[in-house]
């Protein structure tokens, strides 16, 4: 019999890959079949403006310099502060790492009815965020076709740049090893029918764990 008073607990289900892989365009597809998908870097970006207690802390840490009088981030300034310096970004991303974790559980509440939940991440597997989830997917694609997806998108951005964020992530072999699913995203795989298959799996996981 089954416990009223007990909260039921979503499957959670991470997805990752490197820049221009096609993260957000599998998310569409998983929102198409009805899966809620948390962008944490999206959440992350607005956090840092909105949520008072990791304002406090990045004023603390980086001076108020980091937020303009408006109350919206000094990207110029606080990018200019970790710039080269791994060890300030890694005490940026140790601040907002928790609270995102804090802001994503929430919301995990709030879809406890859906039969399992998306977290999207560039670097789940470098924050540490896959260990709390319950599978990860990652999403890839050869590297020459990435950087030209984000050229396309981003026009802003040249290829030495994006060359230089690849290299700052973690390999893409080293996280299809860490991933419990691999989406091949080259334009030759059909995308929709990997991800329906996954959807499937998902459900089943979902349906044998409620049962
Ligand atoms: P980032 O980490 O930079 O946010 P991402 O992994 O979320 O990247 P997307 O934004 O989904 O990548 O994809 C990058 C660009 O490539 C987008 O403009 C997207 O529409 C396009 N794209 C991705 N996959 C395909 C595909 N299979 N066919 C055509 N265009 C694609």
């Amino acid at each position: 019999m089954s416990n009223s008073s007990a909260v039921a607990h979503p499957l959670q289900v991470g997805i990752t890959g490197g820049i221009g892989s096609g993260k957000s365009l599998v998310c569409s597809i998983f929102k198409a079949l009805g899966i809620p998908v948390y962008d944490a870097d999206s959440h992350a970006k607005e956090l840092m403006t909105t949520d008072g207690i990791l304002v406090q802390q990045i004023k603390k840490e980086f001076g108020e310099l980091s937020f303009h009088e408006d109350g919206s981030l000094n990207r110029g300034y606080l990018s200019k502060a970790v710039f080269n310096d791994v060890d300030k970004l890694e005490r940026l991303n140790r601040l907002v790492h928790p609270r995102v974790g804090e802001d994503y559980a929430r919301w995990v509440n709030q879809n406890a009815n859906s039969p399992y939940v998306l977290k999207e991440a560039a670097l789940l597997f470098e924050a540490g965020s896959h260990q709390t989830l319950d599978k990860v997917m990652v999403v890839v694609a050869p590297e020459a076709l990435r950087i030209e997806r984000v050229l396309q998108r981003d026009p802003q951005r040249t290829t030495e740049q994006i060359k230089a964020i690849i290299r700052n992530q973690m390999p893409e072999e080293e996280k299809m090893k860490r991933a419990d699913h691999v989406i091949v995203n080259n334009e030759t795989e059909l995308l929709i029918p990997q991800v329906v298959a996954l959807h499937h799996q998902f459900l089943s996981a979902t349906a044998s764990s409620r049962s």
